[in-house]
């Protein structure tokens, strides 16, 4: 399950101990998804501080909760060349990263979401990328697949989510493709990219030909569902994974 700061941090050590106790307890892996509004290549420097900030707040509370990774938006073009963010991008999270190890925030990964919107840095390349640049024990690519629907090109079919898994693992390796973090759900979308997120059942795109890759492949790892109906919709796609591996 994914504890959301989509909206801001306010979890109180207390209350992060007890819900990461409860989720051992019942034996549920945690992630966090950090607040909506960071941009690591802002272009003005207080955004750019505000960003690290949330970030920081979202891995100690994660740190806290025993949760990993932290799902991160990285950030918009605002009309600029992908070149001049990614440097950007790249100063950002290595503060980031800088600061998590000066406040001896360890066992926290950074997660460099694949986004929805063609204005936003994150395609599936750039992802990649950030993981080959930091480590991916530092910062891991994780894939959303409706995302990528929205954003990049329509998924129908088995092998379709295979070309997208076979990037990652010919890029990182085994790491990338045993211990994937990733997220799914339904998803409506425009030209410029998603607009909003559907359930499960709307098909759009299909959940069963990635159980059926990730079988195939043996590939692992923890699949986070963003569909309206999170909980029920986490049963089924485990359902539906579950009917392929046996
Ligand atoms: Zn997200």
């Amino acid at each position: 399950m994914e504890v959301e700061f989509v909206h801001g941090v306010n979890l109180k050590e207390d209350k992060a101990r007890e819900a990461g106790e409860a989720a051992k307890k019942n034996d549920v892996l945690l992630s966090c998804h950090a607040p909506y509004y960071l941009n690591c290549c802002a272009k003005e420097k207080p955004k750019i501080y505000a960003t690290i900030n949330y970030i920081l707040a979202t891995a100690q509370a994660a740190q806290w909760l025993g949760a990993s990774p932290i799902v991160i938006h990285t950030g918009f073009y605002m009309e600029r060349p992908a070149s001049e963010c990614k440097k950007l991008v790249y100063e950002t999270y290595e503060k980031c990263l800088d600061e998590m190890e000066a406040r001896k925030i360890r066992g926290v990964v950074l997660g460099a979401e694949l986004t929805g919107k063609k204005s936003a840095y994150g395609s599936l390349d750039e992802i990649i990328d950030l993981a080959e640049h930091f480590g991916i024990k530092r910062l891991a690519p994780v894939i959303d697949y409706a995302h990528y629907h929205a954003r990049e090109k329509r998924l129908k079919t088995k092998d379709e989510y295979l070309a997208i898994l076979s990037v990652v693992e010919k890029r990182l390796g085994s790491d990338g493709s045993k211990n994937f973090h990733c997220h799914f759900s339904g998803i409506e979308f425009t030209d410029k990219g998603e607009r909003n997120h559907l359930p499960i059942a709307s098909d759009s795109p299909p959940f069963a030909p990635l159980a059926e890759a990730w079988k195939e492949n043996g590939w692992a790892g923890k699949a986070i569902c963003e569909s309206p109906e999170i909980e029920k919709d986490a049963v089924r796609m485990q359902e539906t994974y579950r009917k392929r591996v046996g």
